[in-house]
């Protein structure tokens, strides 16, 4: 990577960089060609660059309705095979839009492109990445496109996908395994926001955050980077960029802390904040997840043991549970009600199981409740400042909506609340903690947030 100086912002040329384009950025016909022309100028400027491409549009959402017409329950392989056609799609339409451009480009399957995985059919995850057609691609001088979202397993040779926002992670695993200098995410919002701009038009664009706290905003539903792409770059040291693809301004860059002030091509470096007063804030964001419900286990027994045998079960049931709540039993009976969240989709599967089991356990009854919403307050600041707890209640319940649920980790608070109080519940506790921007909405350049 060579870099020039220009006042306080650092232009870098001759880097490998790795970016991707989510959907919404490659919606239909013209978008494709305008993402193209993009892809075409990073080339041209000097830049190696592997693009990871995702479905068109809601296509993906559009494949699983189709596949629901067929079959409530279709075998895991074959629905699979289906999903990755929608990427499949996208990388040879953007490689011959890019061609016509006169930049040479080649597309790739993920399997092709060397992405491996484990067996885990509709959540795979990439266990290697031996990107050796990309490698040759590279040298050749061409620019190669790679279908995201998927891989192959070695265990049967078939093809896998690895889970929704997936492609999020073939593009940072990619980056790692090609030693890329940056890793951009391009979206349909201006980078990383102190709350999704769609429900905070007053949200503030972040320029900087860790992994860390970027870990915490994924896990809690914050969509804008999945996951597991944020546990891969900070496992590899990958610095990612997220930014709109429909706009030339910085993003935001996810980054170790120690890392902060390390330059990234295509990043504006602002020069270090000298002023001390002006401390880091406190919270990054505010994120919220609809995609859970809760099951309670009404009249437990409250002996020994009961717990343990009601979340083998749940296990046994594949589920992966996120909050647990258990109340005091009553004096008089001796019964207590167990409740937790789990996501949307291990709903049915665990009450079955636990139906089942009903009788050996002697619980009275099972309640199921897919109308919850979860918000979750995230920042490192939160360890060495008191009082955030009550100042979030306290803007709860000036907005008149009831807690059903609490879980706290070191940098994160998670509330349970209506489904339908979710959307007033954010934008009631971005505001109390200071986050609302004064300079302009945030622009929602595209996409139907499905
Ligand atoms: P793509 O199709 O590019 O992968 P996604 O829909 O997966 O895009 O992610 C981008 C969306 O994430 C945004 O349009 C926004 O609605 C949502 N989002 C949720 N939380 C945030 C946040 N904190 N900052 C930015 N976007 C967010
Ligand atoms: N197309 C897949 C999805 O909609 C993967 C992705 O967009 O990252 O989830
Ligand atoms: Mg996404």
């Amino acid at each position: 990577m060579r870099e020039t100086e220009a006042g306080d912002r650092l232009v870098a040329s001759m880097a490998l960089v790795v970016q991707k384009y989510g959907g919404s950025s490659v919606a239909d016909a013209h978008s494709v060609k305008r993402v193209a022309k993009r892809i075409a100028e990073a080339k041209r400027a000097g830049n190696d660059v592997v693009v990871v491409v995702s479905a068109m549009g809601d296509t993906t959402d559009e494949l699983l309705d189709l596949a629901q017409q067929i079959t409530p329950l279709p075998p895991q392989r074959e629905l699979d095979i289906l999903l990755t056609a929608g990427e499949r799609i996208s990388m040879a339409l953007l490689a011959m839009a890019i061609n016509n451009l006169g930049v040479k480009a080649k597309s790739f399957t993920g399997q092709q492109a060397g992405v491996i995985t484990d067996a885990v059919h509709g959540r795979a995850r990439i266990v290697d990445v031996v990107p050796h057609r990309i490698r040759e691609t590279i040298e050749k001088g061409q620019v190669a496109i790679v279908a995201g979202f998927q891989g192959v397993t070695t265990e049967t040779n078939d093809v896998t996908t690895l889970g929704r926002g997936g492609s999020d992670t073939t593009a940072v695993a990619l980056a790692a395994g090609l030693g890329a200098d940056v890793c951009e995410i391009y979206t349909d919002v201006d980078g990383v926001f102190t709350a999704d701009p769609r429900i905070v038009p007053a949200a503030r664009k972040i320029d900087r955050v860790t992994y860390e706290e970027m870990l915490e905003l994924a896990a809690s539903g914050a969509k804008v980077l999945a996951l597991r792409s944020v546990e891969y770059a900070r496992r590899y040291g990958v610095p990612v960029h997220v930014r709109s693809s429909f706009s030339a301004a910085s993003g935001t860059l996810v980054t170790a802390a120690e890392a902060a002030h390390t330059p990234v091509p295509g990043v504006i470096v602002t020069a270090p904040q000298e002023d001390a007063a002006v401390e880091a804030p406190i919270i990054s964001g505010v994120a919220h997840d609809r995609s859970e419900s809760k099951i309670t286990v009404v009249g437990v027994p409250d002996v020994p043991g009961t717990a343990a045998r009601i979340f083998e079960v749940v296990a046994g049931a594949g589920a992966n549970i996120d909050m647990i709540v258990q109340n005091v039993s009553a004096a008089a009976t001796g019964l207590t009600d167990i409740s937790f969240t789990l996501p949307d989709g291990d709903g049915p599967g665990t009450m079955a199981a636990l139906a089942g089991v009903q009788a050996e356990i002697g619980f009275a009854s099972l309640q199921y409740d897919d109308q919850i919403g979860k918000l979750s307050l995230v920042g490192a600041g939160m360890r060495s400042h008191p009082g955030v707890s009550a100042r979030l209640f306290g803007a709860l319940r000036d907005a008149g909506i009831n807690i059903e649920m609490i879980s706290t980790s070191e940098i994160r608070i998670s509330v349970v609340t209506r489904e339908d109080s979710l959307d007033d519940a954010v934008r009631a506790v971005h505001s109390a903690f200071g986050l609302d921007t004064t300079d302009g909405e945030a622009v929602v350049y595209a996409g139907t947030g499905r």
